[in-house]
This record gives structure tokens, sequence and C-alpha cells, in this order.
């Protein structure tokens, strides 16, 4: 092997070194059996997403341990934000861009005296929805992605359904924005948006949720995730929902889809918080 043989080694060497920290990842095609190639956490035994139950969940916790200072509490939520709506190619999202990160939303679970508060910092979606409840799957699924102070991920996950009659009220602003994002690459701004218009009714904000451990459902697949999903859909209009079925790939294709299948539950304990209103 002479000197430029040698180059030509080492800059391929190179180049499939880099290639592979930046190897894509799809959903089309099955593309999703692929993921754990690249991202091993990807076939670990805490994946994300899950089939959800109240019959294979554990309360809670009993109701009269409730009164005595267990509770969800969303603050800030009714604060109008600034942000960016972008097309990753992945997926569409809502990036939040706070000019005080004190005015931030937080969820806050407060358990008997301990309390772990998380901030919301982006919100995205999946078509159809990646959680099913009752065997049944909804057309679209909101993630909003939170963190506390020592980078701990909490998911909140909306579910949408077309079988209703009012759509609601932040889906308007959110689907005139996905509209604007069609392309992957194109990013639009988002002003004074206040998330409680992507939350369940007052009455439910506290209560009706799944509580489970598991898994970012893109790579890399991490494992650190605390999912609280609500089991009360919102509405959301066909032509609301077509908005999102329209948003293309990078290579310029449809995102027909981007859920990932059902991932095995493998003992883990799945609590539910029934509301008492
Ligand atoms: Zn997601």
């Amino acid at each position: 092997m002479n000197i430029w043989e040698l180059l030509c080694f080492f800059t391929a060497l190179y180049a499939a070194v880099v290639f592979a920290q930046e190897e894509d990842w799809k959903y089309e095609n099955n593309g999703t059996a692929a993921w754990g190639d690249a991202y091993p956490a990807c076939r670990g035994t805490q994946q994300s997403p899950i089939p959800l139950t109240r019959d294979g969940a554990k309360l809670w916790w009993p109701s009269m341990q409730r009164q005595a200072g267990f509770r969800i509490d969303l603050q800030n939520y009714g604060t109008a934000q600034q942000g960016v709506f972008v097309n990753d190619g992945k997926s569409v999202a809502l990036i939040f861009n706070y000019t005080d990160i004190s005015s931030a939303p937080h969820l806050i679970i407060l358990n008997n005296g301990s309390v772990a508060s998380y901030s919301l910092t982006r919100l995205h979606f999946h078509w159809p929805s990646e959680h099913w409840i009752y065997n049944q799957r909804y057309p679209l699924e909101m993630h909003m992605t939170h963190r506390d102070d020592n980078n701990n991920t909490l998911v909140l996950s909306i579910l949408f359904t077309t079988e209703c009659s009012v759509p609601s009220d932040g889906m308007q602003t959110v689907a005139a924005a996905v509209r604007r994002v069609k392309h992957s690459g194109d990013s639009v701004p988002i002003e004074d948006f206040a998330p409680v218009r992507l939350l369940p009714p007052f009455l439910q904000r506290d209560c009706g949720y799944y509580m489970f451990p598991g898994s970012l459902t893109t790579p890399p697949c991490s494992q650190d995730v605390l999912w609280l999903v609500h089991e009360v859909p919102l509405c959301i209009g066909r032509s609301q929902l077509e908005a999102f079925q329209n948003v293309e790939r990078a290579d310029g294709g449809l995102l027909a889809s981007n859920a990932r299948p059902l991932q095995a539950v493998n003992g883990r304990q799945v609590l539910y918080l029934p509301c008492q209103h």
C-alpha cells in the first residue's frame, strides 16, 4: 500500500465513521425494524409506545391518599409564548423560545411532599397515534417534551380524534402552521401561543393520565423517559388532519406515517390516575 492508497483508505474509513455517526433513520419501508442496528437502545426492554388499558394499570393511588397530597399541577401553560414551527423531515414541531425561563410552562408532580418539576421545551406530532388505548388507535398524537433540572425527560401525550364536532382551540393555529411547513426544512415563527390551547378541558387537566417509564419513540430511543398519556382525546377537524398527512420527508416523499409500532410492555408497571370530579 503506497501513501496514496493509504490516504484513500483512511479517507474512506473516516467517511464510513462519519456516515455511521450520522446514519439516518426512517419510518417508510418497515424502517423502524432496523433502528436497533445503529441505535442499540431501540432494542431495549423499556421501549415506547405501548398499549394502554385501565384494566392493565394499577390505580395511581387510592382516593384517600390523593387528597393527602398527590397531584399533577400545570403551571404557566396559559401564558402566551413565542416559538418556531418546523418540519424536520421526521415530524412537525413547535420549539418554544422563552425570553424568561421562569415564565416557561412547567408540569409539577407532587407526591406526599416531594416535588418534581419539568419545563416544557417543545411539542411535536405523530400520525397516526403511537399509543393505543383499549386497542384503539387515534389519527394523531401530540408529544409535549419536558425536562427537569437534571435533564430527565417527561413527555405529556395528548391524543386527537376526528369523531367530534368542534376542533380544539389550538389546533387551528397549529394546522395553519403545518400547512406552511410542508417541505422538510421549512419553518415559520409562532407568536403568542399559549400551550393550554392544546390541553384537555380544565376539569380533566390534573387527572385521567396513564403514567409509566419508557423511551423516546425515535432514535436514539433513550430509556430515560417518564410518560404521561392523557386518556381523553381532543378534537381535530378532518381537513386539519390532512395538513399533517400532506407533510413531506427530507427526500420529498410524503411522510405518510411517523408512528413507531407498539413495543413490548415487559412487565412494566403502568399507573392510572382516575378523575374524581
Ligand atoms: Zn414523539
